[in-house]
């Protein structure tokens, strides 16, 4: 039987472990917190008292740890990992980490002959539990393929991201989707009723327009990721509705923070001359900024 070490038992890794188990694996696992050691065990895995002793006779090690430094610990210091990894073994790190530290931490398991894969979650505990994550894969192919019957313990949504360190980097894009949309709606849901509205009517308004379909589901690929940004409404008109719905917000004492932050986008988009383009072309604007190419022509 297939023996795994797993590293960080709690509210994510605890029910990873134990599906795992599940799973038909022998699971060694370790968390600083003895209890939950204890609560491995319970789940019918193999209880170790350190990383090292997690990592012993191995092939694949995972890590669900709080940020790079838990990891690099775990790893890396007395007692760690690394102490008894077995060489062409993999280490698979789910923590959300910088991306910087995750190419780092993959190149000192290189100089051990150990590979790496960066596989962060999306979801929450709800779906650990049940085995359901949507794992977010960065990794050689041949380290994924060997690791995947593993990781379909854990997940039913395994995408490849498209190589070493880039899963660590699509988890930081998605959270800072999520993080921010977070405050967003926090912000949509204070302004309406702050004016009184019905929050029931205020949902099923806002589901029936990009507000909540997404612009990256609906505006974006008709117009400009599909080169096109004629105008199915304009940026001035855009800038227009944010101005009232911020002038609204003061009236009635709502701080609409993320709505004065993306004023910046919309003036810049203006002087770049995009007044009068789709309003999808704030994306252009911001990628000019970022100094990326534009590469393909736009139409308008
Ligand atoms: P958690 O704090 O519940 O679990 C982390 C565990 O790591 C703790 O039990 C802690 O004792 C243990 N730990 C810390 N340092 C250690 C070390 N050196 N050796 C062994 N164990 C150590 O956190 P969590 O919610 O399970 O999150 C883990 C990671 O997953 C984080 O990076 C988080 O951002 C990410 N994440 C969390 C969720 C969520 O819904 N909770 C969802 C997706 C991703």
């Amino acid at each position: 039987m297939t023996t795994i070490g797993f590293i960080g038992l709690g509210t994510m890794g605890g029910p990873m472990a134990a599906n795992i188990v599940k799973g038909g694996y022998d699971v060694k696992g370790f968390d600083i917190n003895s209890d939950l050691i204890k609560q491995h065990s319970q789940n019918n895995g193999i209880a170790a008292y350190n990383a090292s002793e997690a990592a012993a006779g191995i092939d694949f090690l995972f890590t669900m740890l709080p940020n790079a430094e838990h990891v690099k610990k775990a790893l890396f210091e007395k007692d760690g990992a690394v102490a008894t990894l077995k060489r062409g073994s993999i280490v698979i790190d789910m923590s959300t980490i910088h991306p910087l530290e995750t190419d780092s931490i993959r190149e000192k398991l290189k100089t051990n002959g150990i590979s790496m894969i960066d596989s962060p979650i999306g979801r929450t505990s709800v779906e650990a539990k049940l085995g359901k994550s949507l794992l977010m894969l960065g990794g050689e192919k041949k380290d994924i393929e060997k690791t995947s019957p593993i990781l379909n313990c854990i997940g039913d949504t395994l995408i490849d991201c498209g190589g070493p360190g880039m899963g660590s980097r699509m988890k930081i894009v998605n959270n800072y989707m999520t993080t921010v949309l977070n405050v967003l709606s926090g912000e949509v849901l204070t302004l309406a009723r702050a004016v009184g509205l019905d929050q029931k009517t205020c949902i099923d308004v806002l589901s029936g327009t990009p507000a909540v379909k997404s612009h990256i589901l609906t505006t974006y690929p008709v117009k400009v990721l599909n080169n096109d940004v004629s105008p199915a409404f304009i940026i001035n008109l855009a800038l227009k509705d944010l101005g009232i719905a911020l002038n609204l917000g003061d009236k009635v004492n709502v701080p609409l923070d993320l709505g004065k932050a993306s004023v910046h986008s919309y003036k810049s988009s203006i002087d770049e001359g995009r007044g009068k383009q789709d309003w999808t072309s704030v994306f252009l604007n911001l990628q000019n900024r970022a100094g990326l190419s534009i590469p393909k022509k736009i139409k308008d």
